[in-house]
C-alpha cells in the first residue's frame, strides 16, 4: 500500500510502498477514507517532541471503512464495508484509566500514528473493534477530524462548564483546526460570552460565523486591554489556549479572573510562571489530553444532529508536504484532510 512516511525529523514525508498490514487475532484492517492533518504532527515531524522511532507513518485522526477482520474480531457489531471513525487513544484496556473509560490517559500509550503506524496511508491496522465507532451516516472523510480536532476541544470545554455561568466569559486562543470546534462547543454547551483571540483575519471571520461574540487580533495595539474589557469586570471565567506558546499563556493568565480556569491544549511548549500574586486568587491551571471514546460518541451525535459543523479542506495524500507547509504558515482553512 501507499504510505507517507517520516524518515528524518525536519525532513519531508516520503510517499512509498509498504506492505499492507494483515490483521492478527482481534485486530481490524481499515481502508482509510481520510486522515486529518493535526498540528501535533507538525510538532512531531519538526522534531520538537521526542520519543517516536523513525521511519514512521504518522496520522492519528482517522476514518474509513472496515476492510477485513482478524480472527475473533468479526461478529462484534461491525460488518465489512461499514464506515467508521477510529478512536485514537489506544490503551492497554485493563488499567484504572482504561477501565474508567479514559483510555487516552493509559500509560501504555499505544496511539496509532505515534508508535503503532498511523493513517497517512491507504490502510490502518486497528488493534481492537472497541476503538471503532460507526459514523452513522456521516461521510467518513468529513468525520475524520471529529476524532481529534473536535474531540479534544469537546473534552476541554466540558472541563470548563461549571465555571461558565450566565454573564461570564470564555477566552479561546487559536481558532484553527481545533479552535473552530472549541468555539462551537462553548456556544452549544454554555451561556458564556465567547471572546476569540486569533492572529489570522480569515480565522477570526470563521470564528465569528461559528458564533464567537468577538474575535480579537492579539497583535493589535491595546489588544490586552481590549480582551480584558470584553472579558467583563470579573475577568475571564475560563481561558482555553489552543496554541500554547509563552505569549499566549502569558496573555491567557493575565485575563483570567478570580477562581478562573485556564485549560492548556496547545503543545507548542510554552510555559507561564505559577505564583500567588502573579495570577488572580484561586486561579486554576490545567491541561487537557485528547478525549475519551464515550466523548467521541457524543461528538458524533452532535455532528449528526447538524449542530456541529466542520470546516475542512480536502487534499490527496500525495500533497502531504504542501499541506504541512501550509499548516505551519497558518494557511489551512479549518482542518486539512488527506485522502489516499
Ligand atoms: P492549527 O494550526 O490548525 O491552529 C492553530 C491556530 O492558532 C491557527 O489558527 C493560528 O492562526 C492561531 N495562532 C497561532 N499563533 C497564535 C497566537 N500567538 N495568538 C493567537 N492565535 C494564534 O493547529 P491545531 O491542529 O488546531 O492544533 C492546535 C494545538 O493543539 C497544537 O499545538 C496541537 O499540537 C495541539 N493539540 C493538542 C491536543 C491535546 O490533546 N492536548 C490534541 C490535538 C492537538
Ligand atoms: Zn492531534
Ligand atoms: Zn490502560
Amino acid at each position: 500500500m501507499k504510505a507517507a512516511r517520516l524518515h528524518t525529523f525536519g525532513a519531508e514525508f516520503v510517499i512509498e510502498e509498504v506492505p499492507t498490514p494483515v490483521p492478527g487475532p482481534g485486530q481490524v484492517l481499515i481502508r482509510i477514507a481520510g486522515a486529518g492533518a493535526c498540528h501535533s504532527d507538525l510538532h512531531i515531524a519538526s522534531g520538537e517532541t521526542q520519543g517516536i522511532a523513525l521511519p514512521h507513518t504518522l496520522g492519528h485522526e482517522n476514518a474509513g471503512w472496515v476492510e477485513t477482520f482478524g480472527h475473533g474480531a468479526e461478529g462484534q457489531g461491525l460488518e465489512v464495508g461499514d464506515a467508521v471513525v477510529v478512536f485514537g487513544g489506544w490503551g492497554c484496556g485493563h488499567c484504572s484509566f482504561c477501565l474508567g473509560g479514559k483510555e487516552q490517559m493509559c500509560d501504555t500509550f499505544l496511539w496509532g500514528g505515534m508508535g503503532p503506524e498511523g493513517g497517512y496511508a491507504e490502510y490502518l491496522l486497528v488493534p481492537s473493534t472497541r476503538h471503532l465507532l460507526p459514523t452513522g451516516g456521516l461521510d467518513p472523510v468529513l468525520a475524520a477530524p471529529l476524532t481529534d480536532a473536535a474531540l479534544t476541544p469537546y473534552a476541554a470545554v466540558k472541563k470548563t462548564l461549571p465555571h461558565l455561568t450566565a454573564g461570564r466569559s470564555a477566552v479561546l486562543i487559536g481558532a484553527g483546526g481545533l479552535g473552530q470546534y472549541g468555539v462551537q462547543f462553548l456556544k452549544l454547551l454554555s451561556p458564556a460570552k465567547v471572546v476569540v483571540v486569533e492572529s489570522d483575519p480569515g480565522k477570526r471571520a470563521l470564528a465569528q460565523t461559528l458564533g464567537a461574540d468577538v474575535a480579537i487580533d492579539p497583535l493589535r495595539e491595546n489588544a490586552l486591554a481590549e480582551i480584558q474589557e470584553e472579558s467583563g469586570k470579573n475577568g475571564a471565567a475560563v481561558v482555553l489556549d489552543f496554541v500554547g506558546v509563552d505569549s499566549t499563556m502569558t496573555l491567557g493568565s493575565a485575563v483570567l479572573g478570580r477562581g478562573g480556569l485556564f485549560v492548556l491544549v496547545g503543545l507548542a511548549g510554552g510555559s507561564v510562571p505559577f505564583s500567588f500574586l502573579g495570577l488572580a486568587p484561586e486561579a486554576m491551571l490545567t491541561s487537557s489530553n485528547w478525549g475519551s471514546r464515550n466523548e467521541l460518541a457524543e461528538v458524533l451525535a452532535l455532528a449528526r444532529s447538524g449542530d456541529l459543523v466542520s470546516t475542512i479542506e480536502q487534499f490527496p495524500l500525495s500533497e502531504i508536504n504542501e499541506v504541512f507547509d501550509r499548516l505551519g504558515r497558518g494557511r489551512i482553512n479549518g482542518r486539512a484532510v488527506l485522502v489516499p
